[in-house]
């Protein structure tokens, strides 16, 4: 099974748990659920053998879906206020019928919403108008059923007017994603690439960060990615073979889903590449300690924080030793800002913080800065360890969120 969400494809409530880091879709029979920044919705349309209620009328009208909520629900309702603000991302799924001969039928998912309108004198249920964004012009045939299903004539309540006068916004959309269909022999480019490549990532030569990535065992994760969006230009400068996390950093592809647990493999897969050459630096020349090695990476990533600031006009102090940060900036008349450096010889994209540094940099009564030198090299000049180069990424007024943190230690409390 993909690990993306694909549009058109048919999936099971419980296939689900895995996109969504959760295990509710098992219990759950809900139309709605709310996951963490995400409501799925799951739409039965044919429902006339189950209740005789004519207003739930849920269908597609081209580029929109109307939609009635569940019948206790009105606009106010928090979930619904959620979607109203554009808080959440909608993702629908759709089936016409719950079963066929007696058989559970699965959904069709038909992409991401956006809320376009409610109408007034709606209430309990309310009857809503969503965007489809992700509106395909050339649906697959499962999608197609779903575009084109209609209410029977007359469960279509006579007060609800079309949608017809709606202009969709989607074509702002179709500039910023991919464009057109896979070509026929798109599977067999890929795996091609797989073994010319030895299901070795290319996400280094795309500039989102360092990875090298080999995934020999998860050939699944690795996505073949259009660089200018046009799906069907098989050119080969136009190709590269993306693992899920490389894949979804290029900005055409950010709206792609990938389960958080694949994620995190991948990142641990990738610490182990860096962790590799760390140990061969240090095979190579005489046995310096790794503390030895990462002292001189961080001085290095520290002094260049200085530099930076200095030349913002800010006086420097570097702090000694206490774990929360390690620069102190003052300039007159601004408020004095925290700088805390990580330097890396990996590329960047996560770095360990302790307890105390999350505590300080969360604390509101002053500023941080979160200063990152990443992919750094070391080289043994005259006998002595040089570190150089290196990116740095700065991230100012910074407040680490607790959906970006991942418990790396735990105290145990033995019983
Ligand atoms: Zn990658």
């Amino acid at each position: 099974m993909s690990q993306m969400l694909i549009i058109g494809n048919l999936y099971k409530r419980i296939d689900l748990n895995d996109y969504f880091n959760t295990k509710r879709f098992s219990s759950s029979r809900e139309g709605i659920l709310s996951i963490d920044n995400n409501i799925i919705l799951f739409c039965t349309l044919e429902k006339s053998l189950k209740d005789k209620q004519f207003h739930y009328n849920d269908y597609f009208e081209n580029d929109f879906f109307r939609w009635d909520s569940q019948n206790p629900q009105h606009i106010n309702t928090p979930m619904i206020q959620k979607m109203v603000r554009g808080e959440v991302d909608i993702y629908m799924f759709c089936r016409i019928f719950d079963k066929i001969k007696g058989r559970s039928q699965p959904f069709v998912y038909c992409g991401l919403l956006e809320f376009s309108e409610h109408f007034e004198n709606t209430s309990r249920p309310v009857h809503i108008i969503f965007e489809s964004i992700e509106y395909q012009d050339n649906p697959n045939l499962k999608l197609k059923e779903i575009y084109d299903w209609r209410p029977s004539g007359k469960r279509i309540n006579p007060k609800r007017k079309s949608v017809s006068y709606k202009i969709s916004k989607r074509k702002k959309f179709s500039n910023l994603n991919n464009v057109g269909n896979y070509s026929i022999d798109h599977a067999q480019i890929r795996e091609r690439l797989l073994r010319n490549l030895n299901y070795t990532c290319q996400g280094s030569e795309l500039g989102t960060g360092k990875c090298d990535v080999q995934l020999k065992e998860h050939p699944e994760w690795l996505y073949l990615h259009h660089i200018n969006g046009l799906l069907s230009d098989n050119s080969p400068s136009n190709l590269r073979l993306l693992c899920v996390s490389c894949f979804q950093r290029q900005p055409l592809n950010n709206k792609i889903k990938v389960p958080p647990g694949v994620i995190h493999e991948i990142d641990r897969k990738r610490a182990k590449i860096s962790s590799d050459v760390k140990k061969r630096v240090s095979n190579k020349n005489e046995n310096p300690y790794e503390n030895d090695l990462n002292e001189i990476i961080q001085t290095y990533a520290v002094n260049r924080a200085i530099k930076v600031y200095e030349n913002s006009m800010y006086v420097v102090n570097k702090v000694s030793s206490d774990n929360k940060f390690n620069l102190l900036c003052d300039k007159k008349g601004y408020q004095s800002r925290k700088i805390l450096v990580k330097g890396s010889i990996e590329s960047g994209e996560v770095v360990t913080l302790n307890k105390h540094e999350v505590i300080s940099a969360r604390d509101q009564s002053s500023i941080t800065d979160l200063f990152i030198v990443h992919s750094i090299t070391v080289e043994k000049v005259d006998n002595k360890f040089e570190a150089k180069g290196g990116t740095i990424k700065h991230l100012q007024n910074w407040v680490p969120s607790q959906d970006d943190l991942t418990p790396i230690q735990y105290n145990y409390i033995v019983p």
